[in-house]
């Protein structure tokens, strides 16, 4: 019996080689060759999907809601894979707001979890993706929330393996003896967690997602031209480090769609919102601080009238995810709960992109800002730039170009540019922090290390091969 078959027995309707749909991306990548869909519905399916990749060889690529947008939507990075659709697995299985976590499936979007978590004292750390996105899929491909690093509130995974073992990261054992608080996700010796992120070391079945406390936040803009943004870089971090602000600080160039129709000021090439939490006397003395700093600032309350992008940022930071920015950034309304929502619309703009990691310092911004815009003269296009704090040292460069779907030659340009952006920027020594399917990056530092292991685990490469990891 062929691998198809045998899955069908598994699954029934669950699985198909109708597998056309999960080729479109509004990104343009190239199709890839997928043998099959398969949606399991419980871990012991997901064994048995495993079991059967492994006896046919035939990899398997798991996706949680498959909107990876920019870096390839579902497909895998290499042909011949069979994708593991974990949409169907979507339970909140726990939720606890003294500790502040929360133990769910993949499938669990951010508005399944932002409604469980109405009305009580946390609140989820929120993307600017679409509110029907997997908070476990965004976290495992290292992905970064309004309140940072998705991947640092991580507090355990249960993962299923190439060789079908079911394990869980940390103090959250099989011991059932003691009760798993998820307060200590390190547990004790190596930790392992990190494995199963941008890897393909296991197919995670289920992970628990640290919350935040909800508590006051205003909005604080600080408008700079290209002259002044360096030192301004420099002041943020100074501020940063002092904990006088927290993430996100979100730092734009003023044609980035999400600011569309505001502030078309001569002196206003880039725009940086802050995050200001705690209650009015905490944010009055942080506002004292940033007017000494910074000679052009506005303040947004959320008892002022606000413009869009202000009100929009806002309810992100209070755990309130949205589509907003997939209409800003695809031109149209398109509802995130949809199949195959943006990737199957053509007429929606795309985008190609890439994700540096730069070091928080003005000089560091400055060159990263260079290397880009010298590509951007040779093709003949115009990046939209954003960096966001990554903490205290690091800033996620969020670099792209929109994408006319219909137009071959912009298509081509496009991928040229990111391919020589991501190249060139990491010689500069701004590696990726995200890679896309078209551009995956192989890091030298350990590689060997981590493929000695890959080998242990995974012999055959059934699981997400070429994600990350070479094969
Ligand atoms: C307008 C717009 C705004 C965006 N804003 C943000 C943003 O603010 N922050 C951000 O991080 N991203 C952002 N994105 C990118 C992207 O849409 C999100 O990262 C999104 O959450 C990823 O899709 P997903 O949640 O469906 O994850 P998936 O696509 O399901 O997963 C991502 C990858 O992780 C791996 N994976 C997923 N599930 C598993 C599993 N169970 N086991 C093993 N491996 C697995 C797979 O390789 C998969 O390709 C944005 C995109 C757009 C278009």
């Amino acid at each position: 019996m062929s691998a198809l078959r045998e899955w069908v027995t598994l699954l029934g309707d669950r699985a198909t080689d109708d597998t056309g749909p999960h080729t479109q991306n509004l990104t343009e990548f190239r199709a890839r060759e997928i043998v099959a869909v398969l949606r399991p519905k419980s871990v012991s399916e997901i064994r048995e999907i495993v079991a059967i990749a492994v006896k046919h060889r035939t990899p398997l690529y798991p996706i949680s809601t498959g909107k990876n947008w920019g870096l390839g939507s579902r497909m895998p990075v290499q042909d011949g894979c069979a994708i593991v659709d974990l949409g169907q697995m979507n339970q909140i299985l726990e939720i606890n707001h003294e500790l502040g976590y929360a133990v769910i499936e993949p499938g669990v979007t951010q508005r399944q979890l932002a409604d469980a978590l109405v009305d009580s004292p946390v609140m989820l750390n929120v993307t600017g993706s679409g509110e029907h996105t997997s908070v476990v899929g965004n976290a495992l491909e290292r992905g970064i929330g309004v309140l940072g690093q998705r991947v640092r509130e991580l507090r355990g995974v249960e993962a299923v393996l190439a060789n079908g073992e079911l394990i869980r990261t940390g103090l959250w054992t099989f011991d059932v003896s003691t009760p798993q608080w998820h307060h200590y996700p390190e547990g004790s010796g190596p930790d392992i967690m990190g494995l199963f992120v941008q890897s393909g070391f296991g197919i995670v079945t289920k992970a628990v997602i640290g919350l935040h406390l909800r508590q006051p936040v205003q909005l604080a803009l600080v408008r700079s031209s290209s002259d002044d943004l360096p030192q301004h870089i420099d002041e943020f971090r100074r501020l940063r480090q002092l904990q006088l602000l927290r993430d996100r600080i979100e730092i734009s160039t003023n044609d980035d769609p999400r600011l569309a129709g505001f502030g078309s000021r001569a002196m206003d090439a880039w725009m940086t919102w802050l995050a200001l939490f705690g209650d009015e006397p905490m944010v009055t003395l942080v506002k004292d601080q940033l007017s000494k700093s910074f000679s052009d600032i506005t303040y947004y309350s959320p008892d002022d009238e606000l413009p869009e992008p202000a009100q929009t940022r806002l309810r992100k930071l209070m755990g309130e995810p949205g589509d907003e920015y997939v209409h800003a950034m695809a031109g149209r309304a398109v509802d995130s709960g949809t199949d195959f929502a943006l990737d199957d619309d053509p007429a929606a703009t795309g985008f190609v992109c890439v994700l540096p990691a730069v070091p928080f310092t003005g000089q560091c911004v400055h060159d990263a800002i260079s290397i880009v815009r010298k590509i951007d003269a040779k093709l003949g296009v115009q990046s939209i730039l954003t960096f966001n704090s990554l903490g205290t040292t690091g800033l996620e460069g969020f670099f792209r170009v929109p994408l006319d779907r219909t137009d071959k030659s912009a298509i081509e340009r496009t991928h040229k540019w990111a391919k020589q952006a991501q190249e060139q920027l990491a010689q500069g020594g701004f590696r990726p922090l995200r890679a896309s399917i078209d551009n995956m990056y192989y890091d030298s530092g350990h590689l060997e290390m981590v493929l000695k292991l890959r080998q242990t685990i995974d012999p055959r490469g059934i699981i997400a091969p070429g994600r990350y990891l070479p094969n």
